[in-house]
């Protein structure tokens, strides 16, 4: 992924530099990251706008879905008129938020992840940040992740609750140490069965978005190290240990059966 570095003017930074444990040497690497953020709903568009305020110097925005009416109450980038100019949620994402900071590169990519191209998509990336909403597309991010030896951070959210883990290759557990498998239907139960409230969408993508910022500054210690479950309605913050599997097909066995075997491709 290229990289563009303006370092002129960090003034715009100041408050987040003042915070003692980025300071400027944390900007200036934050400014020479570069990460992929994998979907632009509702946790991608709330992701995609922290991280460009906050200066991440090369951020690309995977998806490929347009605007739609029912994605407004929790998709804070969107508003009503790009649901009637049909755009793809990128494009639109790239062109906002470019006009709050000019300093870094927004690219944004409209495809469906896949087995064929997820490779490609996250070639070059220090991090990636999963903004999906559905297994299947996770655990092809996980297998493609670990296979290369790029960090991701698993987030998911549904109704009033969701959760955050980060995942490095070689070190922390992957997704599959703790979910071996998927079910064999497709029709895992997601946010259109169960709703989604859009304040745990931003406290997840905060959430999120903060285990970024430790991760790209090298603050590695205070990552949080376990699986944050947080639940808006009920008011409760739960830390859950994961512990890694040896024999985890994906990071103990090196079987990339979600990159390898899509079900798209056993189905056809
Ligand atoms: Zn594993």
């Amino acid at each position: 992924m290229g990289r563009k570095n303006d370092r002129s003017s960090l003034f715009r930074y100041n408050r987040q530099m003042l915070f003692e444990e980025l300071g400027e040497e944390g900007q200036l690497k934050l400014l020479d990251s570069a990460v992929v953020v994998a979907g632009c709903g509702g946790l991608g568009a709330n992701i995609a706008n922290t991280l460009v305020r906050a200066g991440i110097g090369h951020i690309k925005i995977v998806d490929r879905d347009k605007v739609e009416l029912d994605n407004l109450h929790r998709q804070i980038l969107y508003d009503e008129a790009d649901v009637k100019q049909g755009q793809p949620k990128t494009t639109i994402a790239a062109k906002k938020l470019s006009q709050v900071n000019s300093q870094v590169v927004i690219e944004p990519v409209v495809v469906q992840m896949n087995a064929d191209n997820i490779e490609d998509i996250i070639l070059g990336a220090d991090l990636l940040l999963d903004a999906t909403d559905n297994f299947e597309t996770r655990m092809l991010l996980n297998d493609a992740c670990i296979k290369h030896g790029i960090s991701w951070i698993y987030a998911g959210v549904m109704a009033a609750y969701g959760n955050v883990f980060t995942i490095i290759p070689g070190q922390t557990p992957c997704l599959r140490c703790f979910i071996n498998d998927l079910p064999p239907d497709k029709d895992i139960p997601g946010t259109e069965t169960y709703g989604v409230l859009p304040t745990a969408v931003n406290i997840i993508a905060n959430i999120e978005v903060t285990e970024a910022i430790k991760f790209l500054t090298g603050k590695k210690e205070a990552l949080l190290h376990k699986l944050i479950n947080v639940d808006v309605w009920n008011g409760t913050w739960n830390m859950f240990e994961i512990e890694k599997q040896d024999n985890c097909p994906c990071c103990g066995l090196k079987r990339f059966d979600f990159l390898d075997n899509p079900r798209q491709k056993l189905q056809s």
